[in-house]
């Protein structure tokens, strides 16, 4: 028994292919009804074929993901958070592997296991929500700008979809993610932090970045990740720096990016005052007059 959603997500994604699989199937013998009703139908299952193969990706990333996105169900929504966590999340490649060598005029030969390939975020962007269009009944308001069904347009969309989708439901390779982790302890609430830094500049990966913004499930705290010397990986704390506004004091508190909001109250160390962010007004740089405003 898992009682651990993280670890139940990650158990669940191979049964996601199995379930786009099923469904793909099942639009396909949709598809082969010559009836606009039938259409509805398959636009469903379609639709769920792409949630299952996000909701398998998903499940590489369970570790990575805010406590408070793992119920995300929009596919594009998920994705979208997945990308950030792993830039390569959506994108097809072939995995290939070579011998190492220390000899210098060693050729390697490369041995291809195949490609894995992965529905992109403008797929998911340019056809979940135009299908969902067919799913209800047109409003009034549909009707009358003529916004409501084209059945032919419905079957071309599904059709090229059936391929695509086919396309990469028989990849023989799925769900390889190139993972590099860094881990320690959250200063704030002492949890362990665990995060794949494979995007980070000086890795493995093309569409390397410059730093990873990484969030402590457990409390507000926020990290800054670079890549240093070698296998190095640098970590600042994310803080945001707030002076004290009372007279004689002007201590500089320390406070984590995150928490930073609106109505935040925080003690000062150095006068005890309680401090509160609220909202404020202003005069714009150089934009004082002298006008009287009564
Ligand atoms: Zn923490
Ligand atoms: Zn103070």
């Amino acid at each position: 028994m898992v009682s651990d959603i993280r670890e139940f997500m990650a158990k669940k994604k191979g049964r996601y292919r199995a379930l786009a699989r099923e469904h793909l199937a099942f639009a396909k013998t949709q598809l082969e009804i010559d009836r606009e009703g039938n259409l509805y139908y398959a636009a469903l299952e379609i639709r769920k074929v792409l949630e299952a193969l996000i909701y398998q990706i998903a499940g590489n990333y369970t570790n990575d993901l805010p406590k408070s996105d793992l119920g995300i169900w929009q596919p594009a929504k998920l994705l979208n958070i997945l990308l950030k966590i792993d830039p390569m999340a959506d994108r097809s490649g072939e995995i290939r592997f070579a011998r190492e060598s220390d000899d210098p005029d060693h050729v390697p030969q490369w041995n291809s296991l195949g490609e894995d390939r992965r529905v992109t975020l403008t797929e998911i962007k340019r056809n979940y929500d135009a299908l969902g269009a067919y799913l209800h009944t047109p409003t009034a308001v549909q009707l009358m700008k003529n916004k409501g069904r084209d059945a032919k347009r419905l079957r071309v969309r599904l059709d090229k979809l059936a391929v695509r989708l086919e396309e990469i439901l028989s990849a023989k390779v799925h769900n390889f993610i190139m993972k590099n982790t860094s881990s320690f302890d959250c200063a704030e609430c002492g949890a362990r932090i665990t995060r794949n830094v494979a995007a980070l500049k000086g890795g493995i990966r093309e569409d390397e970045c410059d730093e990873l913004i990484v969030e402590c499930f457990d409390c507000d705290a926020s990290y800054r990740l670079t890549a240093g010397a070698g296998d190095e990986i640098i970590m600042d704390e994310d803080l945001v720096d707030i002076k004290c506004p009372v007279e004689n004091c002007g201590n500089m508190i320390h406070v984590w990016k995150r928490r930073a909001t609106l109505g935040l109250r925080v003690q000062c160390p150095e006068c005890d005052s309680v401090l509160q962010i609220a909202m404020g007004i202003l005069v714009e740089e150089n934009q004082r007059t002298n006008k009287s405003c009564e």
